[in-house]
């Protein structure tokens, strides 16, 4: 059985690397159909409607623009121009939302200075306007170049302006967990949505949920204003325990999820009185964040397949 699901999962994760595959993929209507479910809308203006919608039920939420298959430095210029309209919409607009940001998108696969000079446009950009932009944490190979932007972007425009992403597959985010706080750098803690090697991974979910329990109370103790990022009860019981525990006020911290997953839980932990945060992604670019959804639970494609067959 875990072998099966290692295997659906090792490839949906292949053939979510496949954008060439999109064209093909978005003309089945159940994975369009669950596309819905996932994300927001391949407009700016369907996502805002949509924060709307979670804000009137005392959600907050971060907006993503989906593109992850930048290759051309033109291309990293349209999405800094996307991301200044819609920090300029947030704050036209008025909803509760900050950005998230992945630097893949700003070119840190082919020009690493190039992607600190978008970052730092869109985090002057959040800065003039009052809001934040967390980076989001991709694959390892990215993981020292990430954090060593979001630290330069840190110390230029500060604590409330720009925060990191870690994983608790990587063996190495306590490390950089007890780093980061030390420097008041705000963290999202996930468990990690890629393929990694045994090298700098747990593979063993055991041991991936242990490590986030322990970078938790990390984060928890710091005294810095962090998100905890899951659907997983056992993680948030952990969390909600520990914070009782150490006498936390209920907005010492956040809650963290995905637009479309476990929306009675968001509800549940927002009418506690716990700050709770909708990730929103929106735009044409949906194929590779669709697929690893369908990664982490391979039992939403039945429903793609089941429907296919229903025709
Ligand atoms: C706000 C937010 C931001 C994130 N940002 C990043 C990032 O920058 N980098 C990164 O690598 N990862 C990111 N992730 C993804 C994260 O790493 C996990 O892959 C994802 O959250 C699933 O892990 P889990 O903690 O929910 O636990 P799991 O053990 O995977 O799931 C726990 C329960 O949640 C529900 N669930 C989880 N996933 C799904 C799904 N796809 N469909 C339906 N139900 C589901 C199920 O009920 C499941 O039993 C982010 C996650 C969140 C919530």
């Amino acid at each position: 059985m875990a072998a099966t699901t290692h295997l659906s999962r090792s490839a949906l994760m292949f053939l979510s690397r496949r954008e060439g595959l999109k064209d093909m993929a978005t003309r089945l209507g159940p994975l369009r159909e669950l596309a819905g479910r996932f994300i927001a809308g391949e407009r700016l203006e369907e996502a805002v409607d949509a924060v709307k919608a979670l804000n009137a039920q005392g959600l907050l939420a971060s907006f993503d623009h989906l593109n992850e298959a930048v290759r051309t430095e033109a291309e990293t210029r349209e999405e800094v121009r996307e991301y200044r309209r819609l920090l300029a919409r947030i704050d036209a607009v008025g909803v509760k939302a900050n950005v998230s940001l992945k630097l893949t998108q700003c070119g840190l696969l082919f020009d690493p200075a190039l992607a600190l000079e978008n970052a730092r446009a869109v985090a002057a950009e959040a800065a003039a306007r009052g809001s934040f932009v967390r980076v989001d944490m991709e694959q390892s190979a990215v993981t020292q170049a990430t954090l060593d932007t979001v630290r330069a972007l840190h110390a230029e425009f500060g604590e409330e302006r720009v925060g990191a992403v870690l994983q608790s597959s990587l063996r190495r985010t306590e490390a950089d967990a007890r780093a980061l706080c030390a420097e008041r750098v705000r963290i999202r803690l996930c468990k990690g949505a890629y393929l990694e090697g045994p090298e700098v991974a747990f593979q063993d979910k055991r041991d991936v949920d242990a490590h986030f329990v322990r970078v938790m109370r990390v984060l928890l103790d710091s005294g810095v204003y962090h998100g905890i990022a899951t659907h997983d009860e056992r993680m948030i019981d952990a969390t909600l325990d520990y914070a009782a525990k150490q006498r936390l006020p209920r907005g010492a911290f956040e809650f963290q999820m995905l637009y479309g997953i476990r929306r009675d839980l968001q509800v549940r932990l927002a009418k506690a009185g716990f700050p709770v945060r909708i990730y929103v992604p929106y735009g044409r670019h949906w194929y590779p964040y669709l697929m690893r959804r369908l990664a982490e639970r391979p039992a939403n494609l039945w429903f793609v397949l089941k429907n296919l067959v229903r025709g």
